[in-house]
C-alpha cells in the first residue's frame, strides 16, 4: 500500500503552529470521526495538548453505531477526558459544546467573576486531522459562515478570532495535522470512511477490508444490500467479493464490487457502523 511519510519538517511546522495557538486558548476541542475515534486522531495530539483542558468531540455520530459511540464516551471519561458525540450538521447538538466547556472551566470562570468580570470569555480552538468536520463545527458554533468549509490547506492562514456568543470565542483552526499514515490499519480505516483521498490506499484492499468488517460485525446489512445468503457471508472475504460481483451485476469485475461496497458504506446504505471499539484501541 502507498504511504505518505511524516517528514520531520512538516511535523515540526504543525507542532509549532499548534503549540503557539494552544498558548492563546483555555480549551481544546479535539474533533474526531465517531466511526474511527482513534484512527482519525493525529498521533502527536495527546503530547501536544498536554494538560490543557480538552473535550473529545466525536463528530459524525449520525454515521456511527450509537452503542459503540456510547462505549467510546465512557472510555474517554474513564481516562479523565471529557467527551461528547455530535452531528455537526445540526446546530442544536452543538449547544452542548459551550455548556460542557463552561462546566470544565468553572473554577477559572469563578475566579474571573470574583475579580469583577461578569461574563468571562472562554477561548477555545478546534483541532483535528482533515475531514473530521472542524470547519463545520466552527461554522455552526459561530452561526455565521465566516470560516470556509473544506479541506484546503491555507484557507485559514491568517489568525482570527470568531465569536460564538458573549462568553465563548474560537481561534481559527491551525493548519494541517495528519493522521498516522504509516500504520496500514489506520490507512484502511480512513480510506474506507473517505477521510483520505481514494488514491492513497489501493481501493481493492480498502474494499476487502470493509467487506471483511461487515462480514464480522454487520452480516445482516450485507445480506440485505446485496441479496446474499448466510452461506455466502461465511465465504472467505475475497471469494465473497467475487461472488457478490457476479450476483450484483458486475460479472468478473470484482474491483467494481469493491468500489460499490465502499460507496454504499460511506453513503450509509449499509447502516451505521464504527470501525473501532475501545478495547481494541492502542
Ligand atoms: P475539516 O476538514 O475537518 O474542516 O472538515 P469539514 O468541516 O470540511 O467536513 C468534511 C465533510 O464532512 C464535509 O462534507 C461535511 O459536510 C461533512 N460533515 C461534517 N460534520 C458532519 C457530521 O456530523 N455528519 C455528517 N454526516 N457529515 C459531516
Amino acid at each position: 500500500m502507498a504511504t505518505i511519510q511524516w517528514f520531520p519538517g512538516h511535523m515540526a511546522k504543525a507542532r509549532n503552529e499548534v503549540q503557539a495557538k494552544l498558548k492563546q486558548v483555555d480549551l481544546v476541542l479535539e474533533i474526531t470521526d465517531a466511526r474511527t475515534p482513534e484512527a482519525s486522531r493525529n498521533p502527536m495530539m495527546n503530547e501536544l495538548v498536554g494538560d490543557k483542558p480538552k473535550i473529545m468531540v466525536l463528530n459524525k455520530q449520525d454515521l456511527a453505531d450509537p452503542n459503540v459511540t456510547a462505549q467510546w464516551i465512557r472510555f474517554y471519561e474513564s481516562q479523565g477526558t471529557a467527551a461528547i458525540a455530535i452531528d455537526a450538521q445540526h446546530a442544536r447538538q452543538l449547544k452542548q459544546i459551550p455548556q460542557l466547556a463552561k462546566k470544565l472551566l468553572h473554577e477559572k470562570i469563578a475566579r474571573q467573576q470574583a475579580r469583577g468580570i461578569r461574563d468571562p470569555m472562554i477561548k477555545a480552538m478546534c483541532i483535528g486531522i482533515p475531514n473530521v468536520g472542524k470547519s463545520t463545527v466552527l461554522n455552526r458554533l459561530i452561526s455565521k459562515n465566516i470560516a470556509v468549509t473544506g479541506n484546503r490547506p491555507g484557507v485559514t492562514k491568517n489568525q482570527q478570532w470568531l465569536k460564538a456568543d458573549n462568553s465563548f470565542m474560537l481561534l481559527d483552526t491551525p493548519g494541517i495535522l495528519w493522521p498516522k499514515f504509516d500504520d496500514e490499519q489506520v490507512g484502511l480505516k480512513l480510506a474506507f470512511t473517505g477521510a483520505i483521498a481514494d488514491n492513497v490506499v489501493n481501493p481493492d484492499d480498502v474494499g476487502l477490508f470493509g467487506l471483511n468488517y461487515f462480514q464480522q460485525r454487520h452480516p445482516d446489512a450485507l445480506r440485505k444490500a446485496y441479496h446474499a445468503t448466510a452461506t455466502d457471508i461465511a465465504l472467505p472475504t475475497p471469494d465473497l467479493m467475487v461472488h457478490l460481483a457476479k450476483t450484483n451485476g458486475f460479472g468478473d469485475e470484482y474491483n467494481r464490487m469493491a468500489e460499490r461496497v465502499i460507496f454504499d458504506a460511506r453513503q450509509g446504505k449499509l447502516g451505521r457502523f464504527t470501525l473501532e471499539v475501545p478495547n481494541e484501541a492502542e
